[in-house]
């Protein structure tokens, strides 16, 4: 994808592997096009940004290239927001640390993306009816660490809601190692179209 056509991140929540790559996009924006873009977070990602491109000890420098002015910053959490005209955008917070849950609504199709999260109710509401669900899948239930989901809640919670395609992402090694039966079982058992993706990797829906 080109980065110029990126105008709006998600940030679902804070930690390293949701968010490091904000600031080298910023540098990449500053250096280039120079194009604003908004960032949509949950609470404390203001700070978490000003933080890090002005203190000197840690990436200071990136102010001398402007990249703070170049990002408007929206901090979410139970919301509902007209991103542009039949556009919405829904966050719910969910059981992971500070972290939200999104859902866009676009006239053709809904997706919606859990960051990461322990089951939760609050992620099942807001996606119920959704056409497109991305969900983390983290772990087999017998190797489940920290506040995730494992792929055995995953199918209770996916037939709950329904989707036309599920998208399994935030796959640790020790699921990686079992995918493709997990992939299999999946299908099987919700009929629906279910997916792993790759970096990069393209799904025509
Ligand atoms: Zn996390
Ligand atoms: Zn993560």
């Amino acid at each position: 994808m080109d980065p110029e056509s990126i105008n709006i991140i998600l940030v679902t929540h804070l930690h390293m592997d949701h968010v490091s790559d904000l600031l080298p996009f910023m540098k990449l924006r500053a250096l280039s096009s120079r194009k604003l873009f908004r960032v949509f977070g949950p609470r404390g990602v203001n700070e978490m940004l000003d933080l890090l491109v002005s203190d000197r000890r840690l990436f200071g420098y990136l102010s001398d290239l402007g990249c703070r002015d170049l990002v408007e910053i929206h901090e979410v959490w139970d919301d509902v927001l007209e991103l542009e005209p039949s556009i919405i955008l829904r966050s719910k917070p969910v059981e992971h640390f500070n972290g939200v849950a999104y859902r866009i609504d676009l006239p053709s199709i809904s997706i919606t993306y859990s960051g990461d999260t322990a089951p939760d109710p609050r992620l099942i509401e807001l996606a119920r009816g959704t056409g497109i669900l991305i969900h983390e899948c983290s772990f087999p239930a017998d190797r489940l660490k920290g506040k995730h989901t494992s792929a055995e809640d995953l199918m209770r919670i996916a037939s709950e809601i329904c989707p036309k395609i599920l998208i399994l992402t935030h796959i640790y090694p020790e699921m990686e190692e079992r995918l493709q039966e997990y992939l299999e079982s999946f299908r099987e058992k919700l009929g629906v179209m279910v997916y792993a993706p790759r970096d990069f990797d393209v799904i025509e829906v």
